[in-house]
């Protein structure tokens, strides 16, 4: 299941009162009971546990077996999830024995806390490499704020560093690797870039993420290379259809002489696909928004990053420092907002960290977010981002 921003926007006021209503219940009460059936109850123990930052010792599976005992207990919080046969038995039991406060949560809020709060496989893991930090376009309210940062292109070293450690450790299994920027095709090694993520991850479906400028730019001999490079290494190229006088058919054409599997987007998440809009990720710059609201962030656990020897659950973190030097601002992010593919010892610690919201999420302010505009370029105003 994969929620759009549109989907995000609409259902997210509701979602935030639920989400923020268990998380009262939890801090005020000594015990916190979770009633859940099989994998699910993980992940509501893990939202109680990673969001609402409740310790274990507080922290019980409430069972058919040990239903009986909670009615003596004093000021208990008592988490009912996905109503299956079990759960119901136990809201009957609870009934009867005259205990009625109880939070039952609605299926959507469950479905988000299960899809968010996954600790995925490889093969269902992907995530993005930055290729140049800055953007031969100026987009208004980009999240990776490349219309302010200064020409700053990843190191190939640097790069196959990282893919062949992350290849030992996932055993070259993976959803896919996204090699994006800023604008990936300033920088001129990447080729280079393309043939070392096919070699470590020889299975995986790797995609360039390209504005399409410089491909219309190539003199015949670059354009064979790059095309051909593409093809043998198979990869994708998704080209963002911004509203610029560029011929995109020309793109999509010769993409497909070379045989290159191309798709033309205006936003590859949105769900209209007719014309591009930029959206306001608003941040919280007192840095107090409550991090279990990062649940209906769209990029939790999605738009993860590699950089520097280092997985970041969003990319966010991962480029502030381009909002920082820019702005002014000391938007900070701590050693608990990665995890250090060398220091870890197996990829099930990389996909658990990725599962958790980040300490930096405090600085979204989720709340405010849902707000879409048709694209213009950017101000370069703050105002694009509070
Ligand atoms: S830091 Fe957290 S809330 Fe902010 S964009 Fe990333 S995942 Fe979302």
């Amino acid at each position: 299941m994969i929620y759009t921003f549109k989907d995000y926007s609409d259902m997210s006021g509701m979602l935030i009162t639920e989400l923020d209503s268990i998380v009262e219940l939890c801090k005020k009460s000594k015990h916190i009971y979770i009633c859940d059936s099989g994998d699910k109850r993980k992940n509501l123990y893990r939202f109680v546990r990673d969001c609402v930052k409740i310790d274990v010792s507080k922290i019980i599976v409430l069972t058919l077996d040990n239903v009986s005992n909670i009615a003596k207990e004093e000021n208990i919080g008592i988490l009912i999830g996905f109503l299956d046969e079990q759960n119901r038995e136990i809201i009957s039991k609870l009934n009867e024995s005259g205990f009625t406060d109880y939070l039952t949560l609605s299926e959507m809020a469950m479905r988000i806390i299960d899809y968010k709060l996954r600790v995925l496989q490889p093969e269902q893991f992907h995530f993005e490499v930055s290729l140049a930090d800055h953007c031969n376009l100026s987009c208004q309210m980009c999240d990776h704020w490349s219309q302010l940062a200064k020409p700053h292109l990843l190191d190939v070293d640097n790069f196959e560093r990282d893919i062949k450690r992350l290849s030992q450790l996932m055993d070259g299994k993976i959803g896919y690797i996204c090699l994006l920027g800023g604008e990936p095709l300033l920088n001129n090694n990447i080729l280079d870039f393309v043939k070392i993520t096919r070699n470590y991850f020889p299975y995986g479906i790797h995609q360039i993420v390209t504005n399409g400028i410089r491909l219309l730019k190539f003199n015949k001999e670059q354009e064979k290379l790059f095309y051909n490079t593409i093809k043998e290494n198979n990869f994708q190229l998704t080209v963002t259809l911004y509203p610029i006088k560029i011929d995109h058919n020309a793109i999509y054409e010769k993409a497909k002489e070379y045989g290159v599997e191309i798709y033309m987007a205006s936003d590859i998440h949105a769900n209209d696909q007719s014309h591009k809009e930029s959206y306001k990720y608003s941040f919280d710059l007192s840095g107090t928004s409550p991090i279990h609201r990062s649940l209906l962030c769209f990029k939790f656990n999605y738009c993860r990053c590699l950089k520097n020897g280092r997985i970041y659950t969003c990319n966010t973190p991962s480029n502030i420092h381009i909002f920082n030097d820019y702005f002014g601002k000391s938007l900070s992010v701590s050693d608990e907002d990665y995890i250090d593919i060398f220091k870890v010892n197996s990829f099930q610690e990389i996909a658990e960290f990725c599962a958790k919201p980040s300490p930096f999420c405090r600085y979204c302010d989720i709340q405010a977010w849902g707000d879409m505009f048709p694209w213009k370029p950017s101000t370069k105003k703050i105002e694009e981002y509070v």
